[in-house]
């Protein structure tokens, strides 16, 4: 992003900042105090980096912005204080962030898309359409942002790219924003720490497998046979069911972490005997844990959330045949706290789904 000819130096990592201040003639270290002043410290204004010299200070103005996202609105759940945040960026576009707290532990789920290419059916998000990406310094100031909303006494736990957008689909800002997080001059959270949830973009995960920064990977899988996938995430017509699978696994061995599946339960759609059984036999030899989820109903679409007894029977079919099942009531129901719901509740909704076109969803049930 630039601002009057200047370029936001959030985003811009070690490396890049090695080269500049090389040309600038500073010694090496500068870059590591720099770094530190934007992410660890996460202070807003060049003015504030009190180490660096005068004159230097007044280079970095002159040639960068320090961008900081601007709050827009925030819902805090009545049930369990997780918090949505509504973020504008500097071209006034804007997306989501949530702080989920459980137990104590603090849990950041973040952005990578305004909006999304994927269109899966289920998904606020997904009506949206495609913006644009986000930029790697916008990715990480989203957990500079919420890292403050922290209760005093208590850490930053866990980071999770489960918001608005396909992190896959922007690729290189990602992994930059992930050494950026990971980093001690950065946010210095554990890779172990985070995970990146794809719908399925192939031939990324095994880039990312070989990329060596081995954080976790959730798959949403949602459906375990081909056709049924195709009708709710339709990135299946592109890399098959079959595919993903495969990815899966060498994820797994490669990094050496479980993959975790997410499955949304929805009523009806994907939640039967059948479809249980199959999902069973699908991740049958691939290191795994599968995380059950309650539909968390949204605006317009025909969807609906299952019954918990109906849950808790697909999980007792799984159950011993996939050794690691758990049902997850989705945190924040009350602050719409499933990604793209609270843009969709302040700005007016922008792509209409035919469903028409697409149900009914019977798949294999
Ligand atoms: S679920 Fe994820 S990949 Fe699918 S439309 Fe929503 S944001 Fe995009």
């Amino acid at each position: 992003m630039t601002n009057n000819g200047r370029i936001d130096i959030k985003g811009l990592w070690i490396e890049d900042l090695e080269k500049i201040f090389s040309i600038w003639g500073e010694p090496a270290f500068r870059a590591k105090q720099t770094a530190t002043w934007i992410y660890s410290k996460g202070v807003s204004s060049f003015e504030q980096m009190t180490n660096l010299t005068k004159e230097f200070r007044r280079r970095l103005s002159e040639q960068y912005t320090l961008s900081t996202l601007r709050l827009v609105k925030t819902q805090q759940s009545e049930r369990d204080k997780s918090v949505k945040f509504l973020f504008q960026l500097s071209d006034g576009e804007t997306i989501e962030s949530v702080l989920i707290r459980d137990k104590g532990k603090n849990t950041v789920c973040i952005s990578a898309q305004v909006g999304c290419p994927l269109g899966c059916l289920f998904c606020a998000t997904g009506y949206m359409g495609y913006k644009r990406n986000l930029t790697a310094g916008e990715i990480v100031d989203q957990i500079l942002s919420v890292r403050p909303h922290i209760y005093q006494k208590e850490i930053l736990n866990n980071v999770v790219y489960m918001g608005m957008g396909e992190p896959l689909l922007n690729y290189a800002n990602v992994v930059k924003s992930l050494k950026i997080l990971t980093s001690d001059y950065g946010v210095c959270v554990s890779p172990r720490r985070i995970t990146l949830s794809t719908a399925g973009v192939v031939p990324e995960i095994y880039r990312l497998a070989d990329e060596g920064v081995k954080v976790k990977l959730a798959i949403s899988l949602h459906a375990a046979d081909q056709e049924l996938r195709k009708k709710l995430m339709p990135v299946t017509n592109k890399h098959s069911l079959k595919e993903l699978l495969e990815a899966a696994k060498y994820y797994a061995k490669k990094v050496g972490h479980r993959v975790t599946f997410e499955y949304i339960l929805i009523r009806g759609v994907n939640d039967s005997e059948k479809q249980a059984k199959l999902l069973a036999r699908a991740v049958a030899n691939i290191p795994c844990k599968i995380n059950l989820i309650m539909y968390n109903p949204i605006p317009d679409a025909p969807f609906e959330r299952p019954t918990l007894e109906l849950a808790q029977k697909f999980r007792e079919i799984l159950y011993p045949r996939t050794p690691a099942v758990t049902l997850r009531i989705s945190k924040g129901v009350d602050i719409a706290a499933a990604c793209g719901q609270l843009k969709t509740k302040v700005y007016k909704k922008q792509k209409q789904v035919d469903f028409d076109r697409v149900l009914p969803l019977t798949g294999s049930n």
